[in-house]
């Protein structure tokens, strides 16, 4: 049985690094590197370098959708996607000054008899899966409660779903009476999703989890960059704590956390280990320059000095 992750609006992402970046002038990039992305694909990678069979899904098209499966199958990554007539999109970041601005195109516009067949596409798929993540944003044309009835469908299949989205897509996600298994916002997700500023402090984000919107998920891993996370998991809370790691290149983290996470419910772990293993899959892929590359010889090391507490 397979993970399947499922990324609707896949991209190549092109990541320049720019010595001091000039606004109206010629910017030249001695380092340029292009990777098939897309959050659902970053999950993709960390769960096969993790050694677990993993089928990547999705809609992609045109040139840069051949881009993107050719780059799987250099990493063998089996992969189904729904093709359209449309191109896929690029998505550029500029490493400039310890900071990284971006350029996000917003990709192809999906009709909305396209996203019945790749609805049935999916479920098709999930005969062969024993989990779904689903990353990202959703295309336009389809509307916000897609992911919602993607739930469902796992649901209806028995299969659980990790959903790692935004806004309207993760209000509707949880508005519904089928919950999702597990979701991973970070503090700025969450902060949008209940319009209100969140901060890390433990009491408020044990509170906030309390909201209605949360009751009944299984599994809520509040990411939180550097300082670790904050979780929920049934009725108990966990503060994660992470040791201080030298950071390369955050992008695509909160990625390789819902590999950590997916891999480790496969593999039936605790939910401590899980959490470890969450936690230790978002550090490796920060100390990589490579989105969604981590390099597992660092794994146990760094398992070790993550630190759960129930509190
Ligand atoms: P997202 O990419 O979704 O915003 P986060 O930035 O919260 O997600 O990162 C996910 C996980 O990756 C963190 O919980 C942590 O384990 C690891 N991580 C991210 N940034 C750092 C950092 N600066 N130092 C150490 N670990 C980090």
């Amino acid at each position: 049985m397979m993970i399947l992750t499922v990324t609707m609006n896949p991209s190549v992402d092109i990541s320049y690094s720019v010595q001091d970046f000039k606004l109206n002038d010629v910017n030249r990039v001695e380092k340029a590197r292009k990777t098939a992305g897309g959050k659902g694909l970053n999950v993709a990678r960390v769960i096969k370098l993790l050694g677990e069979d993993v089928l990547a899904t999705g809609v992609l098209g045109g040139t840069i959708g051949d881009y993107i499966t050719q780059e799987l199958m250099k990493n063998e990554i089996k992969n189904d996607f729904f093709r359209i007539d449309q191109e896929s999109r690029n998505c550029i970041a500029i490493l400039h000054d310890g900071k990284q601005t971006e350029i996000l195109e917003s990709g192809p516009t999906i009709l909305v008899e396209e996203g019945k067949v790749f609805l049935e596409k999916f479920r098709e798929q999930l005969a062969e899966a024993s989990l779904v993540t689903i990353s990202g944003s959703l295309p336009k044309g389809l509307e916000s409660g897609f992911y919602r009835q993607m739930v469902e469908i796992g649901w209806e299949n028995g299969i659980p779903v990790i959903v790692d989205t935004s806004g309207e897509s993760l209000r509707q996600v949880l508005l519904h009476e089928v919950k999702p298994f597990a979701i991973k916002p970070n503090i700025d997700e969450l902060s949008h999703l209940l319009n209100m500023e969140v901060d890390e402090s433990m009491n408020g984000l044990k509170q906030l989890l309390n909201n209605e919107l949360f009751h009944g998920i299984e599994l809520i891993v509040i990411s939180m960059g550097g300082v670790g996370a904050f979780v929920k998991h049934e009725e108990d809370y966990y503060r994660v704590t992470i040791p201080g790691i030298d950071v390369v290149n955050p992008v695509g983290s909160g990625d390789a956390t819902v590999a950590g996470i997916a891999v480790a419910l496969k593999r039936k772990q605790t939910v401590q280990d899980i959490l470890k293993t969450a936690m230790t899959t978002g550090m490796l892929n920060t100390m990589e320059a490579e989105t969604g590359y981590i390099n597992l010889a660092k794994f146990d090391s760094l398992f070790d000095l993550v630190k759960v507490t129930k509190v």
